[in-house]
């Protein structure tokens, strides 16, 4: 962020920042390793996120929250992401802006007040399963039904890559409630607890990324559910997962800007340190102007980036822009990570370097959450409308 100073946060806001950065500091920096051998982040890092008042930014204080706005979920996502531990910066930011914000958005006020304490402290890690086998960017080609047998519903099908679907105590599932109903206009979005009859992990996927993430198949055979873990308005659910999306693209963006800015900053470290051919890297012109003409990108991202959480925050719609803010920092933070890693030589293809672990990480950046395709796809239609 330069020198600290910014149109669009409040010292609020730079106060969380700091927060947030102290925490990644002590508690993500010197155990990120471990976590990513493990394959998953421990509960006990993720309650202490929980006390320190992280996981409940956005929702109401009435439930333990802080009731802030979309430009507190932009620091928490550009902070963790500096930890450079994709995998523990997503398990997080799908817990706080992609899965719970569908019960703090679409929720009873029975159901939050079940569900949103523990959500808040980090007692219940949630995840929200919309893709499948067959339905990834095409959303409303889901087969996973839901039918209702008196107060019940029944749910039947899978779900594809569920990032935390392994260890999730409570899951938001999309699903089919109108066979009939044409594409988006039959889906519904539904609470299903861990424990529930018929729900099941399929397989824990191995991944390129993220390994400290948990990414599953989710399979759900006859798994019954009351009739009140209907969330929202039957038949609504795809509206809802096309809200959701936008906060969703706005944190995954984040990411990509907060690893990319990391990612530079230990290559600027790395080359003024290596020395060939008599002098330091950093001494040749080709290297610092490359890693400069990044740095100038990434900050031009950043400053989009800001603009969509400002945007978010008072409520002025932003598909156009947070679609082209997803294409373009999901393939920024690509290019920045190839120059990294080909600027730390030999090293950065070792596993001990963070930069080849970085590498990984950004792959998933341009496809998860919206393909940059798809992203296009966006701004296209919305840029014809004008
Ligand atoms: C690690 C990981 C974690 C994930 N976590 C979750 C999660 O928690 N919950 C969840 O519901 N989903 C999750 N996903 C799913 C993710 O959102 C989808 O993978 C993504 O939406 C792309 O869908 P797909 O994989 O089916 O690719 P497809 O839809 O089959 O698309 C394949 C490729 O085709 C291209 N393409 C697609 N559509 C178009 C188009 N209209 N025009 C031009 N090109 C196009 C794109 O390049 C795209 O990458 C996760 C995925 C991964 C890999």
């Amino acid at each position: 962020m330069g020198d600290g100073r910014s149109a669009y946060f409040t010292e609020e806001h730079e106060l969380l920042r700091s927060q947030i950065r102290r925490f990644v500091d002590e508690v993500v920096r010197p155990q990120g390793e471990a976590w990513e051998r493990e394959g998953q982040i421990p509960r006990e890092a993720l309650r202490r996120m929980g006390e320190l008042g992280f996981l409940g930014i956005r929702h109401p204080v009435e439930f333990g929250g802080s009731g802030a706005d979309a430009l507190a979920s932009a620091i928490l996502a550009e902070e963790l992401a500096h930890s450079s531990f994709g995998g523990f910066t997503v398990t997080v930011l799908v817990h706080t802006d992609m899965a719970s914000p569908h019960l703090a958005g679409s929720g009873t006020i029975d159901q939050k007040r079940r569900l949103l304490p523990g959500i808040v402290s980090g007692e219940i890690l949630t995840a929200v399963a919309v893709s499948e086998p067959d339905a990834g960017s095409d959303v409303a080609a889901m087969r996973t039904s839901a039918r209702r047998d008196g107060d019940q519903w029944v749910l039947n099908g899978s779900k594809m890559f569920i990032t935390n679907g392994a260890s999730a105590d409570v899951v938001f599932v999309a699903a089919k409630t109108d066979a009939n109903a044409k594409g988006s206009r039959g889906i519904s979005m539904f609470i299903v607890e861990r424990e529930r009859a018929g729900f099941s992990v399929g397989r824990k996927l191995e991944k390129q990324g993220w390994r400290s993430s948990d990414t599953a198949e989710l399979v759900f055979e006859e798994c019954r559910i009351p009739a009140a873990n209907l969330l929202g308005r039957e038949n609504e659910g795809f509206y809802a997962i096309m809200r959701n999306f936008q906060n969703e693209r706005l944190v995954l963006s984040g990411m990509a800007v907060g690893e990319a800015t990391e990612g530079l900053r230990l290559t600027r470290e790395y080359v003024k340190n290596r020395r060939a051919f008599g002098a330091a890297l950093w001494d040749k012109q080709a290297i610092r102007l490359r890693l400069s003409m990044l740095e100038a990108k990434v900050e031009a991202a950043r400053q989009l980036y800001h603009h969509c959480a400002w945007r978010m925050s008072h409520d002025i719609d932003s598909v156009r822009e947070v679609s082209m803010l997803k294409a373009h920092s999901g393939e920024l933070v690509n290019e920045v990570m190839y120059d990294c890693q080909q600027f730390h030589g030999g090293f950065g293809y070792i596993q001990e370097s963070a930069i080849e672990r970085m590498v990984r990480d950004a792959r998933v950046l341009s496809i998860g959450g919206g393909a940059t395709e798809v992203m296009l796809e966006e701004v296209a239609k919305r840029s014809s409308e004008e």
